[in-house]
């Protein structure tokens, strides 16, 4: 599987993942709602290329119970791991174990080969992981690993839900240099809230009679 290295809009890929619930604010409908919709999204991540996108779309027509299955099993881990996502440090004990459990299932059952490969544009390095088993099964793997870098790095930290009202599902990291990153983007929730914080206010100043 090719692991290209594309800049995540959340900031890692379990938190694209994640994203990937409906999000009203953004226009956005639940992009698991289909097998299709699913293999849409591994492709704009770069999990997997247009070739391989048409053969596993072959194979959902082929064994479409199977195809379910993996919808399915992928709607499960984002499930639990959006409440990680969201509460970050913060999560209960309850919330991180499920999160946990989910992780390692998905990893307990996963088979292949690990490689290190070298970007032929730049020259950089980076890790690959071929699975070797069921192919349906090993989509949803990288984003798995993704998460479990997040709790052995303490990136979790870092990890917040926008604050948008109204309330907006998205969650990202926060790579600022503060570490008080509220938005999940600027252009659409940073400056529709700050917009709708000046007109709050100045409503305020309306009201009040000058002293
Ligand atoms: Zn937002």
């Amino acid at each position: 599987m090719p692991r290209a290295r594309v800049p995540f809009a959340a900031g890692r890929l379990w938190l694209d993942f994640v994203n990937t619930d409906e999000a009203p604010r953004h226009a956005q409908g639940d992009m698991l709602a289909s097998f299709d919709g699913y293999l849409a999204w591994l492709e704009r991540s770069a999990l997997i290329d247009a070739a391989r996108r048409t053969a596993l779309q072959r194979r959902a027509l082929e064994q479409p119970a199977s195809a379910t299955a993996t919808l399915h099993e992928a709607r499960r881990v984002r499930s639990a791991l959006r409440p990680l996502a969201e509460h970050g440090v913060h999560a209960s004990e309850r919330v991180t174990q499920a999160a946990m459990l989910e992780i390692n299932r998905v990893l307990g059952r996963s088979t292949g080969v690990r490689r290190v490969g070298q970007d032929a544009r730049d020259g950089s390095f980076h890790r690959t992981f071929l699975p070797s088993g069921d192919a349906f099964a090993a989509l949803v793997i990288p984003v798995v690993e993704s998460a479990a870098d997040a709790l052995v790095t303490g990136e979790l930290a870092r990890v917040r839900r926008c604050v948008a009202e109204p309330p907006c599902p998205r969650v990202f990291l926060d790579t600022s240099r503060s570490g008080r990153r509220r938005w999940c983007d600027m252009r659409s929730c940073g400056n529709r809230n700050k917009a709708a914080r000046h007109r709050a206010a100045s409503r305020v100043r309306r009201r009040t009679p000058p002293s």
